[in-house]
């Protein structure tokens, strides 16, 4: 962080939980900064008094620190700067850029009726600028309500968009829009101006749903004789079918991925990864990578479309090279909300059994509590089917694992001397290896896909291995 590097924010309103697109758009700006030796601000923009509680604030703050994605100066929130907000604006009035508006709501709403096309893209006709100063004076001084509009200026006003070229409208077409309320309370447009010059930001990134507010932001920095930041507006992410992400998608609040076991590594590699690539055929990408190549102009202009299953198999990814120590404390929680017992032994060596074909930490920890404890098995549809399929010989399978099992100590449990055993009693009585194998690994796990055959027998354990195998021998369904 320097003195006079770029200063870029996010700039969350605190009504809801943090969605998967804030959090990307907060990343691109945190991942902007760190590359440029920047500043990342956050600033919870909670004007809305009706809708933004402090819980919300929270969600968004644990959601950030979750990711890593931290900030070097706030969270400043905007509710405590109206007073600059009002100043702002009484500027914009003094200097003419601004004037006085008296219409009431429902003038303005007969207004819009009487407007051609039933009101459709109103503007506001400019009555209130057309007032002579002694009416507006009386009128103030008899206590008349009155709203500041901003006086939009009849010229064009373009950026070159970090992310999509130049862009460029025109003043004629866009309303006078109010800065102030009657009540003094600002509009957004004018407290995201304020707040950005005041905290000199130089990077304005955020999503292009906010296109249409960056004209009349510019319009506000020039009447307010400010330096006009960078812009650059990433692109929606859509759900698969194409349509604008929602619930209807799966989840989309950042904290739901947490709990379902994505790794904070993974997710923010798959974020960045939403309308943004690095040029190169790379996907999974550590932090410096991130940060080393990460560019604005690279930003993609078409919406970026949120894949579920890449997402859970990049954190597959993460998972299989993360050390098991390293999982062990979020495993351990997941086994607590699983309602499995604090295991008395350590996990490591299950977690390591398991982890390279899971997905989620959630997934770890299920695996694990069956490891631990093999009648919370599942029978899964595959592992059904091979009971179906084999008939009496699964239970006669079954009966000599068990026999060759149960020769080997205690002392020699270990995945040689257990691969060895089956080997062994496989070759005695004339079948494949692989057909003696999968007996055992569905009466354990359920299912018809594991780690190998001995060394889930090794991590399950000899004692319970050994009961649970000749349960499903002895069961009579
Ligand atoms: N508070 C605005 C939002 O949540 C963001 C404003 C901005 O980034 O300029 O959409």
């Amino acid at each position: 962080m320097t003195q006079n590097g770029p200063r870029l924010r996010f700039a969350p309103s605190p009504t809801g939980y943090l969605h998967v697109g804030g959090a990307r758009t907060a990343l691109f700006n945190w991942l902007y900064a760190r590359k440029t030796g920047g500043t990342f601000i956050l600033r919870i923009e909670d004007t809305d008094q009706a809708r933004s509680t402090e819980a919300h604030t929270q969600v968004i703050l644990d959601g950030l620190s979750w990711l890593g994605v931290t900030w070097d100066e706030g969270p400043y929130f905007q509710g405590a700067e109206g007073a600059r907000h009002r100043a702002d604006a009484m500027r914009l009035l003094e200097s003419g850029r601004a004037y006085r508006c008296f219409c009431t709501r429902e003038e303005l709403e007969a207004q819009r009726q009487s407007a051609p096309a039933g009101g459709d893209g109103f503007r506001y006709d400019r009555r209130c600028h057309r007032l002579d100063a002694e009416t507006v004076a009386r009128r103030v001084a008899a206590g008349d309500r009155f709203a500041v509009r901003f006086l939009m200026p009849d010229e064009e006003i373009a950026w070159d968009d970090a992310v999509h070229g130049r862009i460029s409208f025109h003043g004629k077409d866009l309303d006078d829009l109010v800065i102030l309320r009657s009540d003094g309370t600002p509009i957004y447009n004018l407290a995201v101006v304020s707040d950005d010059i005041a905290m000199r930001i130089t990077h304005v990134v955020r999503g292009d749903d906010h296109i249409s507010n960056t004209p009349k932001q510019i319009a506000l920095y020039r009447a307010l004789g400010a330096p006009i930041p960078v812009f650059g507006h990433v692109p929606m992410i859509l759900g698969p079918d194409g349509k604008k992400l929602s619930k209807r998608h799966g989840a989309t609040a950042v904290g739901d991925y947490r709990d379902k076991g994505i790794l904070p590594a993974a997710m923010r590699n798959f974020l960045a990864l939403l309308g943004w690539a690095p040029g190169e055929d790379r996907e999974i990408l550590a932090e410096a990578d991130l940060i080393a190549l990460f560019s604005l102009e690279a930003i993609q202009k078409k919406p970026a479309v949120f894949d579920f299953t890449k997402l859970e198999w990049m954190n597959g990814q993460y998972l299989s090279a993360l050390p098991a120590e390293a999982l062990e404390p979020e495993v351990r929680r997941d086994l607590d909300r699983l309602g499995v017992p604090a295991p008395d032994r350590p996990i490591g060596p299950l977690i390591d059994a398991v982890k390279s074909r899971a997905r989620t930490v959630l997934q770890i920890a299920e695996r694990v509590a069956v490891r631990l404890d093999p009648g919370r098995a599942v029978l899964e549809p595959k592992g059904e089917a091979l009971i179906r399929k084999m008939g009496p010989a699964y239970r006669t399978s079954l009966g000599l694992a068990v026999q060759a099992l149960e020769a080997l100590p205690a002392t020699a449990w270990d995945p040689t001397a257990i691969y060895e055993a089956i080997k062994g009693q496989a070759e005695a009585s004339g079948v494949k290896l692989g057909d003696a194998m999968q007996p055992i690994r569905v009466a354990l796990t359920g299912d018809t896909v594991s780690e190998p055959v001995n060394e889930l027998l090794a991590v399950v354990g000899r004692s319970t291995a050994l009961e649970h195998l000749a349960r499903a021998r002895d069961r009579q369904d």
